[in-house]
């Protein structure tokens, strides 16, 4: 019988060692397939399946990585998953990639779609304009072109064509995925004593390294598996972790944060990945259901624009939804998004009453030990008030 801890010792290591060695599995048995690498946050990945090719998600390099050749093409004072993924490139560790796909979240990572695309002339850089305004009659429109543009040059790295009928089956398949994941974070909410956020992550971040059709599988044992535990609550305050959507931090500071007594309920961690709250339709035209989905149906983010409700609204309402007594902002250093949505979101959580606790972090980080001594001192300050 599958435990969930067989599974995450089998994925957790080459998690934070080799990620890309999960993927380099699949294409020993597929030589002849293609990969595209998607930077964070979000990208339509089933276009990219429906080509008969392998999306897998290039987030950074983690902190096994030492940054020795980035450096020089960015200024000191950004975040480290723009440097740490050029320096996978610099250092041919992307070499497996046929592709790789951007989008206007920031700055820096528009300069780095610019950076890949003079470093490395083999690979097929892509990048997406998502809409500013969601709210335009055009908008729609102008996210299908997007899109089509996209199709374009996939099929043409392919040689597949991506018919209506092959994008409806990849929809099909990532809404099973994305269902899973959404069943996950639901029993975690309902029970934070039964799936540590650190199982939720490794189970979650292997979605953007396997082929969908194998992780559907992984998570539906470790669904059942989750579902036979019955562990009795700690003494933890439930919280909402919010601010790190797109670099991620190393999963042992994930599991300081709870071990400093925090039971997570939901947090923003590889959001690209959840990115739809409920499934995209499968009827009708699929590229103008996936362009609609994200115009209608996805959920907020620091890199959404989206002035048709505040974001400080969507986080005061999830922390309502999911019973947590506090917030706690973990924000990539330099991540501008993250930032300036903290400046909102302290305002909100101030007038709310809601207490929160904002930590910086970057990947490649080594030493937990601080920002385990102000999440205990948090959690005392709330458990002994
Ligand atoms: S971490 Fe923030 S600043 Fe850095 S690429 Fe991501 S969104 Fe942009």
């Amino acid at each position: 019988m599958t435990t969930v801890e067989h599974l995450i010792s089998h994925y957790r290591e080459p998690l934070e060692n080799f990620p890309f060695d999960l993927t380099a599995e699949w294409k020993k048995h597929h030589p002849d397939k293609k990969i595209i690498g998607c930077y964070p946050v979000y990208t339509p990945v089933e276009i990219i399946h429906a080509a008969g090719m392998l999306p897998v998600g290039v987030i950074g390099a983690g902190n096994r990585l030492e940054i020795a050749h980035a450096d020089s093409r960015f200024q000191s004072f950004v975040c480290s998953i723009v440097k740490s993924t050029l320096e996978l490139g610099l250092t041919d560790r992307l070499k497996f990639l046929d592709g790789i796909v951007f989008h206007s979240i920031c700055d820096p990572a528009r300069n780095l779609g610019s950076v890949f695309k003079r470093n490395f002339p083999d690979l097929m850089v892509e990048y997406i304009h998502f809409p500013q305004n969601m709210t335009s009659p055009h908008t729609l429109d102008y996210l299908v072109a997007e899109y089509r543009r996209l199709q374009t040059s996939y099929e043409q790295l392919s040689g597949n064509k991506i018919t209506e009928e092959a994008l409806r089956r990849s929809i099909t398949l990532y809404n099973e995925q994305r269902r899973l994941l959404r069943e996950l974070y639901a029993i975690r909410r309902e029970a934070p004593e039964n799936l540590s956020t650190v199982e939720c992550y490794v189970l979650t971040r292997i979605a953007t390294l396997l082929p969908p059709e194998e992780h559907i599988s992984v998570l539906k044992e470790a669904i059942d598996a989750v579902r036979r535990r019955n562990e009795k609550p700690k003494d933890r305050i439930r919280v909402v972790l919010e601010g790190s959507f797109c670099e991620q931090p190393p999963i042992e500071l994930i599991e300081g944060l709870e071990a400093a007594g925090c039971y997570i309920l939901d947090d923003d961690f590889l959001l690209g990945w959840r990115w739809f709250r409920e499934e995209i339709a499968t009827d009708g035209d699929p590229m103008r259901n996936l362009a609609n989905a994200y115009i209608n149906h996805s959920v907020y983010s620091g890199v959404k624009h989206d002035t048709r409700e505040p974001k400080s609204k969507h986080l005061i309402d999830k922390v309502k939804e999911t019973g947590a007594s506090a917030v706690l902002i973990l924000a990539a250093k330099f991540c501008e998004p993250a930032l300036f949505d903290y400046a909102l979101y302290k305002r909100a959580l101030e007038k709310a009453g809601i207490p929160h606790l904002c930590l910086e972090f970057e990947e490649k980080m080594w030493i937990f030990d601080k920002a385990r001594t102000e999440v205990e001192t948090f959690v005392e300050s709330m458990l002994f008030d």
